[in-house]
């Protein structure tokens, strides 16, 4: 077994250990790789914190890659042993060759690779070299280095200096104070435009000349190519590491060394790049892109946030982090505002030359009414003319609509009695229709579980009563059927792209995808929440919503903080050259005040209304809640699991502040054959509900592993 070494010491640590359960150590993994002490701290913490056991915590502060040593090459070097004046007589031609090259180097030039060698001397083979090693004329030494092959993987971005803003500049002050003066929280509230990633830029060279490294954590690199372009590019010379899931293998490992060497660097990379090993002493910043992003939360054991657990590495490393957002999540929000232990900085304005978007809400029960026909349209007359007059004006446009497939309901259409609906038979759960081209128009469907992903045949008829089959809702690829019929130019000039989870199956066709819409060839670009994150093209004129509804009537507390994020982000993308922007939002729920708030970009009355919402109903952020979810394959089996749970943590002394509700279905209550039950817990704070879980551990309440999982801070509530 391979072991953490987390502690060195002497007999003192064995204190309070079974010795039965201590092994020797019995030797140093040649692959070993040394975390620095503060990432090990950082990973205690996430153990605790999240409820889960050290020994899975650890290995996810490495990657496979490192941990296996993939692309680590030994790779030989030679190097003269003697003086000219000490070289032996009797050389054989091939030797002579071999010491003259040598003779020709300078101590400028360093060791030379065996390999290198031998091609330079002409040799077939290293025999030569090999045979004056074993006389001592020369040294051959050994070392170990990561190569990975690389592609060129162009990321869009300008290398011209910009000038800031009064704002932007006040700003940068502000926060650039606090650089070398310890741990301390800053939330950039910027609007979409503002100039968030110049922000970044600056204070990150502030923190390089000082001599120390900054880390950049961005949602997910794959998907916003440009915030990570922009800041390489304006960061020539200066030594980066990436970190992401779209990297090799080797290319990871690379990556990893290259941020574990000591000097001034900057690491940019998802989530998990918060444990990147910069040495222990240099992390002088630490930036959190856009903050609110719902994948900074990792749903598989350690469930932690990437923000805050790059909070606590702020703290431990003593140094500023910056959280950025257009709509920062209302538990950064609560900080800044309630607690006042996080310094707000606003940037209110766009930067100079962008125009603030025009934001029109279509009532649309309204515009379906206009139709005479009975056929399904998903683009109302309202975004139909917007589209029009956009792309007659040679502008671009950006369709969103937050639901992959052609439709999600596929029921009984007979009418009468039958109720019938096509829902997968391992989940509780709509099967969802998909197209698939098969070339010359054609087009086969079928229908697929977006849960467990099994696909099936689109049944030609109800299975109950022989009726025939309806197909309803809503899905990107009948927006796209619906586009090319409005507009079949675009169709046949291939200047419409539709961007989701199925058609980009690598960030290599997302770039492409980009790529032809930044130069122009590609007109209108279609697709799910993929589109609404962090794009930047000066040519966009409009933004149509589809539907702001998809996320509002999800069976979660966070459904109109999502609603609202969603829509003021994705209006954010136009009139960003030029000419200014429209957006236009269709929805059924006008009234809502997350699409209205949305719609007025009045974040602070959002927030200020939501999270008095969340308060009365002791809701986070004003309390903390930890998720805890039972599975079984028999249905009781989950229920009584959760029920027992639920009556054991009510008995625990430290529970007497908390709420426990449950054990109830999940809103799921079936994923892959099994029964899923839950128990959420309530505590008026972190420290309570840290306690209470703690409680639970001690006292055998918690199994984790296959059945069951605690989710600590929980984003997902199905
Ligand atoms: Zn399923
Ligand atoms: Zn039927």
């Amino acid at each position: 077994m391979n072991g953490w070494v987390v502690e060195v010491g002497g007999a003192e640590l064995l204190e309070g250990l079974d010795p039965r359960k201590v092994r020797a150590i019995e030797g140093i993994d040649p692959l070993a790789c040394h975390v620095p002490a503060t990432v090990i701290e950082l990973g205690q913490w996430v153990a605790a914190y999240y409820c889960c056991p050290l020994g899975v915590t650890l290995p996810s502060l490495v990657p496979a890659a490192v941990r296996r040593g993939v692309g680590t090459k030994s790779i030989k070097f030679v190097e003269l042993a003697v003086s000219p004046a000490e070289t032996p007589r009797g050389l054989s031609p091939r030797q002579r060759a071999v010491i003259s090259t040598l003779e020709r180097r300078t101590s400028a030039d360093g060791p030379i690779a065996l390999e290198s060698l031998r091609v330079e001397a002409g040799l077939a083979t290293a025999a030569a070299i090999e045979s004056l090693a074993r006389r001592g004329v020369v040294t051959v030494t050994e070392q170990s280095t990561v190569q990975a092959k690389w592609r060129e993987h162009s990321l869009p971005g300008s290398a011209e200096e910009v000038t800031l803003s009064t704002d932007q500049g006040r700003v940068v002050q502000s926060i650039g104070r606090s650089i070398g003066g310890g741990f301390s929280t800053h939330l950039l509230r910027g609007v979409t435009g503002s100039g968030k990633t110049e922000e970044y830029l600056r204070l990150i060279r502030r923190v390089l000349a000082e001599g120390r490294s900054a880390l950049v954590l961005v949602p997910e690199i794959a998907l916003t190519p440009q915030t990570t372009g922009r800041l390489l590019a304006r960061l020539p010379g200066q030594s980066v590491a990436i970190l992401h899931s779209g990297l090799t293998e080797a290319q990871r490992h690379e990556q990893w060394r290259a941020a574990s060497q000591p000097g001034a660097k900057v690491v940019i990379g998802a989530r998990s790049a918060v444990f990147a090993p910069i040495p222990d002493g240099e992390l002088g910043l630490i930036v959190v892109d856009e903050e609110h992003d719902s994948s900074y939360k990792q749903d598989q054991a350690p469930r932690y946030h990437g923000r805050d657990t790059a909070i606590r590495r702020a703290q431990l490393a003593r140094c500023p982090i910056v959280l950025g957002s257009a709509t920062p999540s209302l538990e950064s929000w609560h900080n800044a505002v309630d607690r006042l232990n996080s310094h707000l900085h606003e940037l209110p304005g766009r930067a100079p030359g962008l125009s603030t978007p025009t934001v029109r809400i279509v009532d649309f029960r309204a515009e379906q009414r206009q139709w005479k026909d009975k056929r399904v349209h998903l683009i109302g007359p309202t975004l139909h003319r917007e589209l029009e007059r956009t792309l007659a004006a040679g502008r671009q446009a950006i369709v969103l609509l937050n639901r992959r497939g052609y439709a999600n309901w596929v029921a009984c259409g007979a009418g009468g009695a039958c109720e019938w609906r096509a829902t997968c038979d391992r989940c509780d759960a709509p099967l969802v229709v998909h197209r698939l081209r098969e070339g010359a128009g054609a087009s086969r469907s079928f229908v697929r579980c977006h849960h467990c992903l099994q696909e099936l045949r689109l049944p030609k008829e109800c299975p109950q009563c022989r009726g025939k089959v309806s197909v309803f809702g809503l899905g990107t690829q009948r927006v796209e059927d619906e586009m090319g019929r409005l507009f079949p130019a675009l169709l046949a000039e291939g200047a419409m792209q539709r961007v989701d989870s199925d058609t980009m199956e690598s960030s290599l066709h997302f770039h492409t995808a980009l790529g032809r819409f930044a130069s122009g060839q590609c007109r209108v670009l279609l697709g799910t929440q993929m589109i609404a994150k962090g794009l930047d093209f000066p040519g966009v004129g409009l933004v149509g919503v589809i539907s702001a509804d998809t996320s509002l009537h999800m069976p979660d507390f966070r459904a109109a903080e999502r609603t609202f994020q969603l829509v003021s982000q994705v209006a954010g993308r136009c009139g960003r050259g030029s000419g200014g922007g429209v957006a236009v939002v269709q929805t059924f729920a006008p009234d809502a005040p997350a699409i209205v708030r949305a719609a007025a970009q009045d974040f602070v009355g959002f927030a200020t209304e939501e999270l008095a919402q969340r308060a009365a109903h002791r809701l986070p952020p004003a309390w903390r809640m930890a998720r805890i979810v039972v599975r079984d394959q028999l249905e009781g089996g989950a229920a009584d699991a959760a029920d027992a749970l639920a009556n054991g943590l009510r008995g625990l002394p430290t529970s007497s502040n908390c709420r426990i509700l449950g054990g109830s279905p999940c809103p799921i209550a079936r994923i892959n054959e099994l029964y899923r039950s839950q128990v959420e817990v309530m505590a008026p704070g972190a420290a309570q509900l840290s306690a209470l879980l703690t409680d639970a551990r001690d006292r055998s309440l918690l199994h984790l592993g296959e059945r069951m999982a605690v989710d600590v801070d929980p984003l997902s509530m199905l």
